[in-house]
């Protein structure tokens, strides 16, 4: 069987999300650079975060703004609190309004827990699970303020958590990062269910083993890919743009009845495959 990567098909050019303004969190690398442009391919202006490497940041405005909408980098460290405030801020004044908000910022610093320092616990929770809570507090006051623009959206507006397969999979060495996106899980379901009454949606997307620098010791050998790809049951790594598409449905009108709920974009990592030969 071929377990090369495919390249993933892009949604037709239907600016679906046209109007709708969307900040995506850590948008200069991977995942949040795949969303960030995926979100601008279907008409949303986008604001690209990034907390370090200007350049790539702007390559991806470029790239955004190619699609003929409109697009800013804004540097912020999404673990401070006075830089999200200030990032939302500038966005509504700059773009009128936020519709979206992609909290998908995250690193790993990784270690036994015998050698696992405070300050590698700590800098974890604080991008990968305060990070979160800050975007999505400063998003919903937006929301909140402007309400339903039934010309835009059904709903006041959007929020799209980035967690992990992690939310639900131990693993081990990784304590922080598991934690981090374990917190995630509630954190966007228990502002789901804050939220709905006043039409904000809260979801989360899931992703398994996606090809991305945070990740590249799992799959830049070949020896290393083999062994990742037990884990897959569809036998592929994924790609950013596995990520983007859905990020960019989630977003749309066309998931406008689901609230609450993570999916997860894994090739079936949570489906067990260790217990598909035995158990
Ligand atoms: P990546 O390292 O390519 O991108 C992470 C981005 O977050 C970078 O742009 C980085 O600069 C940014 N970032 C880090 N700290 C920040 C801060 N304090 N403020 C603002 N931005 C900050 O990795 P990725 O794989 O694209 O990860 C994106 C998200 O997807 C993360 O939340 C990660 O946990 C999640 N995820 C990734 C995978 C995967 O296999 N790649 C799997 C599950 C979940």
């Amino acid at each position: 069987m071929d377990t090369s990567a495919s390249t993933v098909p892009q949604p037709l050019a239907h600016p679906f999300l046209k109007g709708q303004k969307a900040l995506v969190t850590g948008a200069n690398s991977g995942i949040g650079k795949a969303t960030a442009i995926g979100l601008g391919r279907v008409g949303a202006d986008v604001v690209v975060n990034y907390v370090a490497g200007r350049d790539a940041a702007e390559e991806v405005v470029r790239e955004i703004e190619s699609f003929g909408v409109r697009a800013y980098a804004h540097e912020a460290d999404v673990s401070q609190e006075d830089q999200v405030v200030d990032m939302v801020s500038r966005m509504v004044k700059e773009f009128g309004t936020i519709d979206v908000m992609v909290a998908n910022a995250g690193l790993q610093r990784d270690a036994p827990i015998t050698d696992m320092t405070m300050a590698q616990w700590q800098k974890v929770l604080d991008v990968n699970l305060n990070g979160q809570f800050l975007c999505a507090r400063e998003a919903t006051k937006e929301f909140m303020r402007r309400g339903v623009v039934p010309e835009v959206s059904r709903s006041a507006g959007k929020i799209i958590c980035m967690s992990s397969v992690h939310q639900i999979i131990p693993w081990a060495g990784h304590v922080n990062y598991a934690s981090s996106k374990g917190g995630v899980q509630m954190l966007m379901a228990t502002l789901a269910q804050e939220l709905a009454p006043h039409r904000i949606r809260v979801n989360a997307v899931a992703p398994g083993a996606i090809r991305t620098p945070i990740n590249r010791s799992a799959w830049d050998t070949p020896e290393a890919e083999a062994e990742l790809l037990r884990l897959v049951p569809y036998r592929r790594v994924g790609d950013p743009d596995d990520i983007a598409n859905v990020v960019a449905a989630l977003a749309s009108d066309f998931f406008d009845y689901v609230v609450g709920t993570t999916i997860y974009v894994d090739g079936g990592m949570t489906l067990f495959p260790g217990f598909a030969t035995g158990g």
